[in-house]
């Protein structure tokens, strides 16, 4: 039961939903909600599922869930995102990883984005963890059981803060992921931890988010409607995001998209879905042009099955003034970077939670300012899932099928 342990649950008796969601710092499971009635969001759901019954492997039912919150009032004013900046590292002097990053796009968020709400992000459980980590792994991160080897390997000493900022990081993209199913786009203000595998971690990744939430949502989708959510992770950081490829290596369910600098870190790279490895120095109009024919690729590639969530990893370390990326993106390209991308996922339907992945410029400020362009893209983009009369022409026509379908018979 993912989100609250048995022990707690009874322990919370009839306590109202909204206090029992502040305690478990999540949604309750099913059997919590049938007791004490849906939450809101439950309710939105049945009502698509409703909605969408009998439309297979739908975006439609994502696109009729924003149409839904429009047609009841019930929609959010400010689009969701995510943070886990109060838990931070206690790291060596002269360590490369830029921690005051996290908390100076908080404030920035805040500062020039004031549609954005930002709520503190919950812990990821054992239970959510292990749906993409083994008992072993989560074990060692949470007793401080990881070896000198382990702890070299990911970056960071182990320390009981590293841990609690790792489940933290998770719980973000979970949340992100839940909200984006409602709302259309949200985000994690961190996150895109894609260097950790199922047994390991690596690369200053503990455990990885985007694999955790994604079989989460899968889980959550099949039993809310019976049904298989296929998800897309759209990985643009520049290295490659070799965990998530590892762990969903056999799943078909997920697809994994990796737009990378060839001679980056890691230097063994693992099999994503579809790799596209970029040279040294590469610039603006060839990585637009590799990215358009990527996701163009991965399109023709789930044929009639399209995904139904998306998970995007927005880089900032593609930037031509990154200290670890190789490449030569301009701030300008990055941010048409993600317009694309929002633009193509919100042109099918499919709901996304973005994460902000890596970011090492010679200035924090420089690669802050690039996290914040791309949290405007995907609010703009938000803000045109709210909109339908503002859709593009292939959502119209999908939430135009949604409305048939909702017909009495
Ligand atoms: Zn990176």
């Amino acid at each position: 039961m993912p989100g609250v342990d048995m022990a707690q649950s009874r322990r919370i008796g009839r306590r109202p939903w909204r206090r029992r969601q502040a305690i478990t710092g999540c949604c309750p499971p099913l059997a919590l909600s049938r007791r004490i009635g849906p939450p809101p969001w439950r309710l939105r759901h049945a009502w698509v599922e409703a909605r969408c019954r009998g439309i297979g492997g739908c975006p439609q039912g994502l696109v009729a869930t924003a149409s839904a919150s429009l047609s009841h009032g019930r929609q959010s004013a400010l689009m969701q995102a995510f943070h886990s900046d109060h838990f931070v590292l206690p790291l060596p002097a002269g360590h490369r990883f830029p921690m005051p990053k996290y908390r100076l796009l908080r404030e920035a968020v805040a500062r020039d984005l004031p549609q954005l709400r930002v709520h503190e992000a919950p812990p990821a459980s054992d239970g959510e963890l292990a749906l993409a980590h083994t008992p072993a792994w989560i074990q060692a991160v949470a007793e401080g059981l990881l070896t000198p080897a382990q702890q070299r390997e990911i970056g960071f000493p182990w320390s009981p803060r590293m841990a609690e900022r790792a489940r933290r990081s998770v719980g973000a993209t979970i949340a992100a992921a839940r909200a984006a199913l409602a709302e259309g786009v949200a985000a994690n203000l961190a996150g895109g931890t894609h260097h950790a595998y199922a047994d390991r971690g690596g690369g200053w990744c503990v455990f990885n988010d985007t694999a955790v939430a994604a079989r989460l949502m899968q889980a959550e989708w099949h039993r809310a409607r019976r049904a298989l959510l296929r998800v897309i992770v759209i990985d643009l950081d520049v290295h490659q995001g070799n965990g998530t490829a590892a762990i969903f290596a056999d799943d078909p369910t997920v697809f994994t998209l990796s737009l990378h600098g060839a001679h980056n870190y890691p230097a063994r790279k693992e099999a994503s879905d579809l790799d596209i490895a970029l040279p040294d120095g590469c610039g603006d109009a060839d990585y637009l042009a590799a990215l358009d024919a990527a996701l163009g690729q991965a399109w023709a590639r789930h044929g009639q099955a399209m995904p139904a969530l998306a998970f995007y990893l927005a880089g900032a370390d593609p930037h031509e003034d990154d200290r670890l990326g190789r490449l030569r993106l301009s701030a300008d390209a990055l941010a048409e970077r993600d317009r694309r991308v929002f633009d193509a996922l919100h042109e099918r339907g499919i709901p996304v939670a973005v994460s902000m992945a890596g970011g090492y410029g010679r200035e924090v400020a420089t690669t802050v300012a690039i996290h914040a362009r791309t949290l405007a893209q995907a609010l703009a983009s938000w803000r045109r899932w709210q909109h339908p009369s503002r859709a593009s022409p292939a959502v119209g026509a999908l939430r135009g099928a949604a409305a048939v379908e909702q017909s009495p018979r």
